[in-house]
């Protein structure tokens, strides 16, 4: 069975004060559960984060991208094995905004995800089409591309520590959600893919997180679907409360 997981991207807010006081106050409200909790702030925060988290089993942290090389001469690089090293258990790979304004294509995201699996960081690998590419009905022809270009080499083993995020482009901080119908129809698709490639024990195993505009105000239609098993949250991880709401609603 696949693991329920909230996760939480926090993207590039939150100065260090109030980075940590988001962390403790997260940690002193949480609620009594075995669902997986993520923080994914800023790698400067990591280590610290990763030290609050330390007692908390259920509760990982991950970065929210690494370098594509191993280590040297990359400046302003982060690689997997610095982020592991800081006891960080989990890395965001091929977010959109990363795709977007950064053009990082599935070549160098397959690399990526061999260097998190490489220093036992797990991989959550962001997956999602633009409106665009809806309205012209390409979007199944996307993610099955996103999916099998960056994941599709790993062997059994590693594919099993992979998380998979779908992330409509158009939900994202746009405040418009997918419809829990739209949303499972894409998780659906992506565990046959995973199914097609991996066998069934394997895809039933692999988490698939929802993202975009994920709020309380929306999450329990979207985490009643059978295929979605959690969230990866952007604004509303950034809240407290909202981010513990949604802990319980997973839960
Ligand atoms: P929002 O929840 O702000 O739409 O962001 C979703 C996201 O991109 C999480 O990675």
């Amino acid at each position: 069975m696949s693991e329920k997981i909230i996760a939480g991207n926090w993207k590039m807010n939150k100065n260090r004060n109030e980075a940590l006081d988001l962390v403790s106050s997260v940690l002193q409200d949480l609620p009594d559960t075995s669902t997986k909790v993520v923080f994914a702030p800023p790698y400067l925060y990591l280590e610290e984060v990763a030290r609050m988290c330390a007692d908390f089993s259920n509760v990982k942290v991950a970065a929210q991208n690494c370098s594509h090389y191993d280590k040297g001469a990359y400046t302003g690089e982060i690689s997997a094995q610095m982020i592991a090293s800081v006891n960080a258990d989990m890395v965001i790979i091929g977010h959109s905004e990363r795709r977007e304004y950064f053009g990082e294509e599935e070549l160098i995201l397959s690399e990526k995800v061999n260097k998190a699996l490489k220093y036992n960081l797990q991989p959550i690998y962001c997956v999602g089409e633009s409106l665009d590419q809806r309205k012209a009905e390409e979007h199944f022809d996307i993610i099955e591309n996103q999916i099998a270009k960056a994941l599709f080499h790993l062997d059994e083993e590693s594919m099993k520590k992979v998380v998979i995020a779908y992330e409509p482009v158009w939900a994202i901080g746009t405040g418009e959600t997918a419809t829990p119908e739209q949303a499972q129809e894409i998780h659906a698709f992506i565990r046959k893919l995973l199914t097609d490639q991996y066998g069934e024990e394997i895809a039933k195993s692999i988490s698939i997180l929802y993202g975009g505009s994920c709020k309380p105000a929306n999450a329990e239609g979207l985490f009643a679907q059978p295929d979605i098993d959690g969230g990866l949250i952007g604004g509303a991880s950034l809240v407290a409360e909202d981010f513990v709401k949604l802990i319980e609603m997973r839960s």
